[in-house]
């Protein structure tokens, strides 16, 4: 079993920590504030007085705190024991801020990996938790019997970015889900409705519906939006509008929708009405 630091001890730290314990592997842990580390103590962790010497006293350090700056701080913290030092960082950034951290341990002869956790505290070690990976090939593999300790784990390539422009897409799209089911549930309870009936008649609909991602996928993928076309955007422009001025008449406020009003409306006047909606996306996505 593997030496393992966490650095770290928050809601998500905490949780990675002891499941590494619960799952056998030897644990160091370091917190800022201390008192965080006591409970881990007590179920076997070693604790460490500085980051310095939790990363010079493991094989593997993972790094998960509130975000890069703080990561940065506390890597900047134990410059002098970096090299040759096998570093995993959890915390939720950018792809930008990755390739910086990245960066700044390979100068300093550490191995890095970035992740990005799709999964929430009291899911770790257990199914359904998945840790999406990216930078160093040989780290991951090196330490993978660990890493799965904690979640299923999806490498997605030797680019440190990878991890977090994938969880954040991922991220992108609970929020869509989200904001959706906010917009909807604040047109049915203004209408005296409560939002927990409505949901026997809103997830049977979200799921017929995403069954269309994979033909709006293959358009995305082609940049033609206009094959089998069978619900064409100046259509469901229209149906947009709708639903912000009934948002209006109901005294909802529109601000969920209106963007995408506003983006269909754009792709309409561009001479695109007879396209998909998957269209859409060419008014927003990096040009080639
Ligand atoms: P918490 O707010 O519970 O904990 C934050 C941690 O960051 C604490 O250990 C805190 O230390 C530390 N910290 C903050 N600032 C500094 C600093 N300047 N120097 C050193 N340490 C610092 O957050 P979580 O544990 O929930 O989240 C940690 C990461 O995990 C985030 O990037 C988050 O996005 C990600 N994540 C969290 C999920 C969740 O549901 N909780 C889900 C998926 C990812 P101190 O105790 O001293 O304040």
């Amino acid at each position: 079993m593997s030496r393992i630091s966490i650095l770290g001890l928050g809601a998500m730290g905490a949780a990675l920590a002891m499941t590494l314990i619960r799952k056998g592997h030897s644990v160091t842990v370091w917190n800022r504030t201390a008192s965080r580390s006591e409970p881990l103590a007590s179920a076997g962790a070693t604790v460490a007085a500085s980051p310095a010497e939790a990363i010079a006293n493991s094989d593997l350090t993972i790094l998960c705190v509130v975000d890069y700056p703080a990561a940065r701080a506390i890597l900047a913290e134990a410059e002098p024991v970096l090299a040759n030092r096998d570093l995993v960082n959890l915390t939720n950034g950018t792809p930008g801020e990755a390739k910086d951290l990245a960066a700044f341990l390979q100068a300093r002869g550490a191995a890095y990996l970035d992740g990005g956790i799709m999964a929430i505290p009291p899911m770790i070690g257990d199914d359904g938790a998945l840790i999406l990976y990216s930078g160093s090939a040989a780290l991951f593999e090196g330490h993978k019997a660990a890493l799965d300790a904690l979640a299923a784990s999806h490498y997605l390539g030797d680019d440190p970015g990878l991890a977090p422009l994938y969880d954040l897409a991922l991220l992108s799209g609970m929020y869509g889900l989200f904001s959706g089911f906010m917009h909807a549930s604040a047109l049915v309870t203004s209408g005296g409705g409560k939002a927990v009936d409505f949901l026997p008649l809103l997830l049977p609909w979200l799921q017929a519906m995403s069954g269309t991602l994979p033909d709006l996928a293959d358009k995305v993928d082609s940049g033609r939006h206009d094959q089998n076309v069978v619900s064409n955007l100046a259509m469901q422009k229209i149906a947009l509008d709708n639903i912000v001025r009934a948002s209006r008449e109901e005294g909802v406020a529109p601000d969920f929708m209106e963007p995408m009003l506003r983006l269909a409306a754009r792709r309409v006047a561009d001479g695109h009405g007879s396209d998909d909606i998957s269209g859409v996306i060419e008014t927003i996505r990096r040009q080639k």
